[in-house]
């Protein structure tokens, strides 16, 4: 099973979720107008306040059953949090890369690949890290559709590890850099416009940020930082959780 499928098939479950709530909103909503009406006509009409009291407590009930059904939706689109495991994050790049093979077919791509030696071990959750870097070197293949390079590098500094994907395809305008993050923003034909905002929710899931840098027409590149969490388990005393630095 490609990542690319898991991401299509999560797509998929969204827009049932979606429809499934669409409907369900439907009958409350509807049973909602039909009581305010009846309302309104009871107060216009001086009917009893038996009645006027009737309609309210119905139109309450449905209100509940809104808040419910919203409720439920929002939960169960909410992501679920990443499983921190320590993890070799050359491995996972690796992997990542393993899993765009299939999309490499027929196109004219080179993958460099320059992982750093001596990396410590990262907390991270390995499915969802691979998923976020996938997301980024599709991006990059998808730029270069009359053929490129990739480069994929992993550096360590004081405070955090990097991941750099530089591709040398169609770059982005300013105007697309500013909006690539937002939801449903694509400029492809059958893209989803949701690629690069998991992999920010990932990202920062992980207490790491994204950049982006890109020229048009030259290319663009990707950094992603997760910070060096293993000092902060290693130097922190118990219980001083506000005291988190980055060790130095
Ligand atoms: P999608 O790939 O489905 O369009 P994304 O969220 O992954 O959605 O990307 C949003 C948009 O950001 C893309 O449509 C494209 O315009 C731009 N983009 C992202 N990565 C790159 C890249 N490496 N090169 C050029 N444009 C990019
Ligand atoms: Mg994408």
């Amino acid at each position: 099973k490609t990542l690319e499928m898991i991401e299509s098939e999560k797509l998929n479950a969204l827009t049932l979720l979606a429809a499934g709530v669409a409907h369900e909103l439907g009958n409350p909503l509807n049973s909602l107008q039909i009581h305010t009406e009846l309302l309104q006509r009871e107060l216009a009409g001086k009917k009893t306040r038996a009645e006027v009291v009737d309609s309210l407590a119905a139109i309450r009930s449905e209100l509940q059953r809104l808040d419910v059904i919203v409720n439920q939706f929002l939960r169960a689109i909410r992501p679920s949090p990443p499983k921190l495991a320590w993890a070799a994050l050359n491995e996972i790049v690796r992997d990542a890369v393993e899993f765009l093979t299939p999309q490499m077919e027929n196109r004219d791509v080179l993958i460099e690949m320059e992982l750093a030696k001596g990396m410590p071990m990262v907390r991270a959750d390995r499915d969802q890290l691979r998923q976020a870097f996938f997301n980024v070197m599709k991006n990059a293949l998808e730029a270069m559709d009359r053929g490129g390079i990739l480069e994929v590098r992993t550096e360590l500094s004081d405070s955090h590890f990097l991941v750099v994907f530089r591709d040398n395809g169609s770059g982005m305008s300013a105007t697309e850099m500013g909006r690539a993050f937002e939801p449903y923003f694509t400029t492809k034909q059958s893209g989803t416009g949701l690629g690069l905002l998991v992999v920010r929710r990932i990202v920062r899931e992980h207490g790491g940020e994204i950049q982006l840098e890109s020229r048009e027409g030259k290319g663009t590149t990707v950094r992603i930082l997760l910070p060096r969490s293993e000092r902060r388990v290693r130097l922190l005393p118990m219980g001083s959780e506000q005291m988190v630095g980055d060790g130095k």
